[in-house]
């Protein structure tokens, strides 16, 4: 059974890793998709067949999700280009890990402009149209280090929690248009923000995971598409970890 058969739905930052998998889950259930990259053009526009190939309308757009500007002339576009927009996924991150007595300032700002400013951005720009619609779900990409913080991620700590109190308040403003705001919090994931990782540190993570592996970006988008799809039409301002149960 196709889930998101009609629907079109937007992701921040797709060319690879969570964002790509979430995009190709979808396309498979028949959703049209819009996505952004900030500069892999070349893996985006792979994509961007591959997403076709499934007999769906797909579009790749070069955005930075941290631009307010960028983010509403973005919405814009897919909204002429595709004459609606049922689901928004914030999922483009991006992570500056040191410990805090060696972190800067710069890399404070913008790992909070990049994770979180986004959310706002591109929230912003798509509850109008939502709201005329009267329907619409928002899916933020949190991390279990936004709920339980992490050593040397103070930043990245800082703005994946503030998603999680964004995503509360969007839920509780806008539920009564029938809009809905739910968080994915991803335990450890394969892609390349955690291929830098060495072999000892990954057996330490995976020594906490009462299912023993590691996720997929697959593991998320199936989350995704629950929260996507009308099989969620009653609920909102939730978290869902996707973590092999690490932190239950
Ligand atoms: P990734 O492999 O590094 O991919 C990040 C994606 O975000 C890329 O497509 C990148 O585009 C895009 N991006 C970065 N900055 C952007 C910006 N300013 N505007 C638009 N797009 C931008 O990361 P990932 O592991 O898939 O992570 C995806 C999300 O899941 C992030 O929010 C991350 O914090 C969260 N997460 C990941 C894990 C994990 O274990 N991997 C765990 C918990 C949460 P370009 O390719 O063009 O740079």
């Amino acid at each position: 059974m196709k889930l998101l058969e009609g629907k079109t739905v937007l992701i921040t930052g797709a060319s690879r890793g969570i964002g790509r998998g979430i995009a190709l889950v979808f396309a498979r259930h028949g959703a049209d998709v819009a996505f952004t990259y900030r500069s892999s053009e070349e893996q985006a526009l792979a994509l961007e067949k591959a997403l076709q190939a499934e007999g769906v309308k797909a579009k790749a757009y070069r955005s930075d999700a941290a631009d307010f500007e960028q983010s509403q002339q973005l919405v814009q576009e897919v909204l002429k280009e595709f004459g609606r927009l049922d689901v928004l996924i914030n999922n483009a991150g991006i992570t500056k890990d040191n410990l805090l007595l060696r972190m800067s300032e710069q890399d404070f700002d913008d790992v909070i402009r990049v994770n979180l400013k986004s959310v706002f951005n591109m929230t912003k720009a798509v509850i109008r149209p939502m709201m005329k619609q009267r329907a619409g779900s928002i899916i933020n990409i949190s991390s279990v280090v936004g709920i339980r913080g992490n050593a040397g991620q103070a930043n990245y700590a800082a703005s994946k929690a503030g998603i999680i109190g964004f995503s509360k308040s969007v839920a509780q403003e806008l539920g009564s248009r029938n809009i809905r705001c739910n968080v994915v919090a991803p335990g450890f994931i394969e892609t390349e923000m955690t291929a830098a990782l060495d072999e000892k540190v990954l057996d330490e993570w995976k020594a906490q995971i009462p299912l023993r592996r590691t996720g997929k970006p697959a593991d998320v988008a199936n989350a995704c598409l629950f929260l996507a799809s009308d099989l969620s039409d009653y609920i909102t301002g939730q978290v869902l970890t996707v973590d092999g149960g690490m932190l239950m």
